[in-house]
């Protein structure tokens, strides 16, 4: 009896230390009714689920997303409830089997749930056809639900079990989502699936830390904040970006409220944009002061590798500076913390044909500078978010500064570099130079250097600052906060 079956063998991975970001996705797929939603929320437990639409003309559908534990497992699950299977949606057809499409092809797996009591079902035939055509590289899991009541009745079960197996997608797991029977048997089939998916995983990911390269590295997924005060336009600017990729708009559950995420693709690229809950949800917006320093607090900022400031440009006209006190503390901090900056100067339509149009491009670009002069040649974007324009601009600058950030140098190249650039340096006082043994990057994201030191003399902040600036424009690295240190070796 299943019933009763204790979950015997552990998993071999320690799914609880697994990033988030990497762990395998399921999706719960079936016609309505069949417990798709009951499963979730066993899955998820007292976890936050965050619930996503995706407005498409007439229609909005709902995407839950949460992260699921079974046993030591721990997985994200999907639940497609919302996105009516192509087959139950007559009108919206095609452009609801698109979405759910391309919501599958996130997954590496799908539960595809039946209902005992009804026995097989036309539109169950329908999804599995479905799920044969739209979701080839995806495993799918057969699972019969309902089947609480049905535990004492074998033969009625065997027999349901022999009629789901003309769905092709082999003998399915009787469960019952309310009350939790079978759990144990759904786990022995997930665990080595989700095992030999995760080692596979993480083999490729000790492989990327044991060889760091410039490329490898920067194809991590982009974690971007666009922050900003009320009213600049980010939500605008943010349906401009997802213009391209809808379906996955919408925050994706991490662990905490405080890491919702909405996940899109910039030309073949993976991006989450964090930290948009505080401003997505617009009851939450004009509460002042409080809710501006809530979601630009330091801690968030930590959480994106590049951060998009947004500033008003029609703002900007009528200030007598480009960036108020908030924003300049916003900037300076994203600096501190090493995060890659994008300046966005939104509603630039409202200045087109005034003359205040190229003073405000001049101002913003100069002031910038003075605000941030330890990082020169940090990237200004003038966007018009409500007509759709410059979002390319901004996405480029985005990646290219994420690119940046995540650039690694190897020691070889760096101290060929250094030899030269020692001889380019005045030197205050030529007998005080110090002798730097070697010169190494020992971290990216963001790009940080140590010189290695041997004898008495240090580097002095002069000296630090020209290797600094030389780097940047040596490497082409400019706009991103480098580091460089030294540490004195005997
Ligand atoms: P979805 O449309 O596939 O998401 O289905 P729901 O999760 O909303 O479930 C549809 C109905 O089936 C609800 O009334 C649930 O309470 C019920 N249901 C779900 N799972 C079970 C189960 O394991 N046993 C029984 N008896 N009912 C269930
Ligand atoms: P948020 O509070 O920063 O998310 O700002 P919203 O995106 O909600 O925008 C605030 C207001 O500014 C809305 O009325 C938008 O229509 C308007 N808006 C946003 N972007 C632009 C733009 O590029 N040009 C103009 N003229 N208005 C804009």
């Amino acid at each position: 009896k299943s019933k009763t079956k204790r979950i015997s063998k552990k998993s071999s991975i320690d799914f609880s230390k697994v990033e988030v970001d990497v762990l395998p996705t399921i999706i719960l797929v079936g016609r309505p009714n069949v417990g798709k939603s009951a499963l979730f929320n066993r899955f998820i437990q007292r976890r936050e689920a965050l619930v996503y639409n995706t407005p498409d003309d007439h229609v909005t559908r709902d995407i839950r997303e949460g992260i699921a534990k079974l046993s030591d497992l721990r997985f994200r699950v999907l639940d497609s409830a919302g996105l009516e299977m192509a087959a139950s949606s007559g009108s919206i057809l095609g452009r609801t089997a698109e979405m759910t499409g391309n919501v599958i092809a996130r997954s590496q797996f799908a539960i595809f749930l039946i209902d005992v009591r009804d026995g097989l079902q036309p539109m169950d035939l329908e999804v599995g056809k479905w799920l044969r055509k739209h979701a080839p590289g995806v495993k799918i899991i057969l699972a019969m639900n309902k089947c609480e009541s049905l535990d004492d009745h074998t033969g009625y079960l065997i027999a349901a079990a022999g009629e789901a197996h003309k769905l092709g997608y082999g003998d399915p797991i009787a469960i019952s989502a309310e009350t939790g029977l079978g759990m144990a048997g759904l786990y022995e089939v997930l665990r080595p699936l989700l095992e030999e998916y995760m080692s596979r995983i993480l083999k490729d990911k000790v492989k990327e830390d044991n060889n760091p390269s410039e490329v490898e590295e920067s194809k991590l997924p982009l974690q971007l904040a666009i922050v900003g005060r009320p009213n600049v336009g980010k939500s605008t600017l943010l349906n401009a970006l997802l213009q391209e990729d809808r379906v996955l708009v919408g925050p994706e559950a991490g662990l905490t409220r405080d890491s919702v995420r909405v996940r899109f693709q910039f030309q073949g690229r993976t991006i989450y944009l964090v930290d948009t809950a505080g401003w997505l949800q617009k009851s939450n917006q004009d509460k002042g002061p409080s809710s501006l320093s809530i979601m630009q607090s330091r801690k968030s900022l930590m959480r994106a590798h590049v951060i998009a400031l947004v500033l008003d440009a029609q703002e900007i006209s009528k200030a007598r500076s480009s960036l108020n006190h908030a924003e300049v503390v916003i900037a300076r901090r994203a600096v501190e913390e090493g995060r890659g900056l994008v300046f966005i100067v939104n509603k630039m339509d409202l200045l087109r044909g005034s003359k205040m149009y190229e003073k405000v491009i001049k101002a913003v670009q100069e002031e910038v500078q003075t605000v941030l002069p330890q990082v020169t040649g940090i990237p200004v974007v003038f966007t018009s978010a409500l007509e759709g324009k410059g979002r390319i601009a901004v996405m480029r600058q985005v990646v290219d500064t994420y690119e940046k950030w995540c650039l690694r140098l190897s020691t070889a190249r760096l101290n060929r570099w250094l030899m030269k650039v020692m001889s380019r340096h005045s030197w205050k006082d030529q007998a005080a130079l110090p002798k730097i043994k070697y010169f190494t990057q020992v971290k990216a994201r963001p790009p940080t250097f140590v010189a290695f030191l041997t004898g008495k003399r240090r580097l002095l902040d002069t000296d630090i600052r020209f290797i600094t600036k030389s780097l940047k424009e040596d490497f082409d690295i400019g706009g991103i906060p480098i580091r460089v240190m030294q540490r004195v070796v005997p």
